[in-house]
């Protein structure tokens, strides 16, 4: 990609967009968050939209000129309906965090109570984090999974549910391998009389294409990021049923944001496009067969993975018993090192701290966007177990960087 423009004002970041992207090229993505988006997707976000003030909802806007604008939110709306199924949809969460502040706002006052999963245990930050604004605001209390089995403690979310009495059970996770039991969660929820967000933020793409079951229709609430799974550029997005409609809306703007970032929406829009394509089911599917070429490979090089296994575009393993001595920031650095780029990551029943976990999580979206099939996957999990096995050979080291650049090589990211 040449950043001519970029280039004539301001040479210093040129080269660091250009360094970025061979980077992209050169290593292989496997931070479970990330995904490349498609040319079209990142012209729609470069473009003039992004000069427009478009505060308020198409049809409704506080400024002329927007009639354009609205074009593109209708367009994103409508195609994010048909892909997810729900009734009302709002697109312009700027982020996932955000999204899910709008959920608050639109039903809770400060001090209400919400249910979440553990950090440590894969849930996010804007679930109820001391750090974040929910941790803040709300009075916030934590259900885990098993650590036995890694799967969803639902009996004892629902024992925590009857004893917390919350007023939303959030579900959906940033580090968990298996499907989502939405109607186990909505039970929980019933117990308490509570609201239920399930933030899909993970496995937008996976609901989408039917590979995961959806919570739409079961949640009151269903949030989720775009750049993730779906492939359609950094944003955020709520949806939900017509009872609810106004309320979001109203909470997202004016309450949450001031006026959206129509290029990500109109990024959004496209990418929800390419989604609606055949192929995109195709797409993820594949995800999942490679997430789980690379989680047998794993396992067979002597790697143990947290529940055993995935049904989604992640693994989760846990170095405690295999590698005793290896953190997962050991793991990562060592990976990184040869162009593998992954995360860190807490495990259930972690030992260690966030800062230097006993995990890494690894994704095979963005690996699959660039064309990786379950036997290419599995390379990349023996690959993976060579550096962890042995992280300070410089031999081994050496061999995998290059066996990194050849799969590089041969699965270009963009024309
Ligand atoms: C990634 C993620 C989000 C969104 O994060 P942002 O960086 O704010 O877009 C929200 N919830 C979960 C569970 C996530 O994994």
């Amino acid at each position: 990609m040449d950043h001519d423009h970029v280039r004539a004002v301001d040479p210093a970041v040129a080269d660091a967009l250009s360094a970025e992207a061979s980077r992209q090229q050169n290593t292989l993505a496997m931070i479970a968050s990330e995904n490349h988006a498609s040319e079209a997707v990142l012209e729609a976000q470069g473009s003039a939209l992004t000069n427009k003030y478009a505060e308020g909802y198409p049809g409704e806007r506080y400024y002329a000129g927007c009639e354009f604008a609205d074009e593109v939110e209708r367009l994103a709306i409508s195609r994010a309906k048909e892909l997810w199924g729900a009734e009302h949809v709002n697109v312009q969460p700027h982020s996932g965090t955000q999204a899910n502040m709008g959920v608050y706002l639109a039903i809770l006052d400060p001090g209400d109570r919400i249910l979440s999963l553990d950090l440590t245990h894969g849930g996010h930050l804007s679930h109820g984090h001391p750090a974040n604004f929910a941790g803040k605001l709300y009075d916030v209390e934590h259900y885990e999974v098993d650590p036995e089995t890694g799967y969803v403690d639902y009996e004892g979310l629902r024992e925590t549910a009857e004893a917390f009495d919350p007023d939303i059970v959030v579900s959906g996770y940033s580090a968990y391998p298996r499907v989502v039991d939405f109607e186990r969660i909505q039970e929980a929820a019933d117990v308490a009389d509570a609201y239920h967000l399930a933030d899909i933020a993970h496995i937008t793409g996976l609901v989408a294409a039917g590979v995961h079951p959806s919570p739409v229709g079961i949640a009151d609430f269903v949030t989720g990021s775009t750049h993730k799974t779906i492939r359609a550029g950094r944003g955020g997005i709520i949806m939900t049923d017509d009872e609810h409609a106004d309320a979001i809306d109203a909470a997202i703007f004016p309450g949450a944001q001031g006026g959206p970032l129509m290029h990500n929406v109109a990024g959004k829009a496209v990418g929800f496009a390419e989604a609606l394509e055949p192929e995109f089911e195709a797409y993820a599917s594949r995800i999942v067969e490679n997430a789980r070429a690379l989680g047998d490979a794993l396992e067979a090089e002597g790697l143990s993975l947290v529940s055993e296994g995935t049904d989604t575009h992640l693994v989760l393993c846990d170095l405690r018993e295999s590698h005793p001595e290896t953190t997962g920031g050991d793991a990562e650095s060592a990976l990184q090192d040869v162009g593998i780029v992954l995360n860190k990551n807490t495990v259930p029943g972690e030992t260690r701290s966030p800062f230097n976990p006993s995990g890494i999580r690894a994704g095979t979206a963005a690996l699959t966007t660039r064309g990786f099939e379950a036997e290419a996957c599995r390379e990349v999990g023996e690959l993976i177990a060579h550096v962890v096995n042995d992280p300070d050979d410089a031999d081994v080291r050496g061999e995998v960087a290059e066996e990194v650049d050849r799969l590089c090589a041969a699965h270009p990211i963009y024309e």
